[in-house]
């Protein structure tokens, strides 16, 4: 046994999202059942060891007794505290803001008539173009601490704003960067195929050769996944196929924005190529999110960004009750159609707008969320050997965190058992 450097003591109720053994802990809750697992611990304590890692959770009686003289102690107060959060799905690094096309949005334009009008991401593109990696990194450090506020100890960062080489490397130097400067875990994510540029639609098909092309780099520049746009009006589902499966033979992992306007078949192409996750899914079809689970998808649902856009949020219900998908939830945070780094309003919304429990949105933020980005084992659940990522409330119980709306009861967190905020 390691010495223990951190003592979390008198947690008046911990949800460590753990199922028992190591093995089941290193996989997603899939479906009704087990998303309501919490692996609730009542009068808890956290021993955490010198590498920032987690030496003993359990009842404080036991846990307590292998602190020593030099162990730091934290009295938590009774309070309620479970894993830190994953937010497995932001377009953190990027230029500019997008609240000029709010009254167009208003008057009934919708995503793809503002993309078609070179507006939307078309902005954020030029913007993250003509803005200097020092302006891009204040900006995403900025929000990054606003994450960590709210609870978010793990962030996956997508490029998808220079829609050009240079500018994709950018993205990820940035975030890079912000990865060694932050507490933070960053997970990177490639996507050149976030829209094609209204000057290559001529030639769309030799754009999506540069897309394969770009792939190669952006990895070998530490973007572990590579995610694709499919949808109506922007990337067909054959050359997101196309796409994907150059990306995975080079051994990059994938995700897809699948179906959030239009069942397109998105659902669909993330089973057959084997995604990790397939995000937004607002009009996925039952067929395809009945394939996902067959083939181990995780459903990543942004009820934020459906929120802003004012539209119907994915059917999570369905998701989890008959099709058994292990779901997660993500910020999406992004200028145009998700501008909130407030990672507990997602979880609000979880709750009130996609009809999840206050367990499943719980398990969709921490343990499915760590999932959803290939961490399932290292993150998103408080066992002996993960790291001492966790979230220490002011509220008298879980579902108070989350009808209470809006606002933050994050009162400190930890990452890799040092203090980063409260
Ligand atoms: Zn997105």
């Amino acid at each position: 046994m390691k010495r223990v450097a951190l003592l979390i003591d008198n947690i008046g109720l911990l949800w460590t999202m753990s199922a028992g053994s190591e093995q089941e802990d290193a996989r997603a809750f899939c479906g009704r059942e087990q998303m309501r697992q919490v692996g609730a611990l009542e009068n808890a304590a956290i021993a955490v060891d010198g590498e920032g890692r987690i030496a003993a959770v359990g009842k404080r009686r036991t846990v307590r007794d292998l602190a020593d003289a030099g162990t730091m102690v934290v009295d938590a107060q009774g309070a309620f505290a479970c894993p830190g959060f994953v937010d497995p799905h932001t377009h953190l690094v990027h230029g500019g803001s997008r609240e000029s096309e709010l009254p167009l949005r208003l008057a009934g334009a919708g995503y793809l008539d503002i993309l078609r009008a070179g507006g939307g991401i078309m902005k954020t593109v030029r913007d993250t173009r003509a803005s200097d990696p020092a302006e891009l990194f204040a900006k995403a450090s900025a929000s990054l601490g606003r994450m960590r506020s709210f609870g978010v100890t793990a962030v996956e960062a997508k490029t998808g704003y220079g829609l050009e080489l240079d500018t994709e490397r950018k993205q990820l130097a940035v975030a890079n960067a912000l990865a060694k400067a932050s507490p933070n875990t960053l997970v990177q994510t490639a996507l050149p195929a976030h829209a094609i540029p209204p000057s290559r639609m001529a030639d769309r098909d030799q754009y999506v050769e540069d897309i394969v092309r770009m792939l190669p780099v952006l990895h070998s520049d530490g973007a572990e996944f590579a995610d694709a746009f499919v949808e109506d009006g922007v990337f067909t589902v054959a050359e997101g196929r196309y796409i994907l499966q150059a990306a995975k033979r080079i051994g990059m992992k994938l995700k897809i924005h699948a179906d959030e306007m239009v069942s397109c078949g998105g659902a669909e192409l993330a089973a057959e190529v084997g995604a990790v996750s397939a995000d937004h899914l607002l009009a996925a079809s039952n067929e395809g999110l009945g394939q996902m689970a067959q083939a181990g998808v995780v459903a990543v649902c942004l009820p934020g960004t459906s929120f802003y856009l004012q539209k119907r949020p994915a059917r999570a219900r369905f998701m989890i009750d008959e099709a058994g998908l292990a779901v997660a939830v993500a910020s999406d945070y992004n200028p145009g159609s998700s501008p909130s780094e407030n990672f507990g309003l997602t979880m609000s919304l979880s709750l009130l707008s996609l009809g999840m429990s206050p367990e499943e949105v719980f398990v969709a933020a921490t343990r499915n969320a760590a999932a959803a980005v290939d961490r399932a084992g290292e993150l998103g659940v408080l066992r002996p050997g993960r790291l001492a990522d966790l979230v220490i409330f002011d509220a008298p119980n879980p579902a108070y965190v989350l009808t209470h709306y809006g606002v933050s009861h994050v009162r400190s967190v930890y990452v890799k058992g040092q203090r980063v905020y409260g």
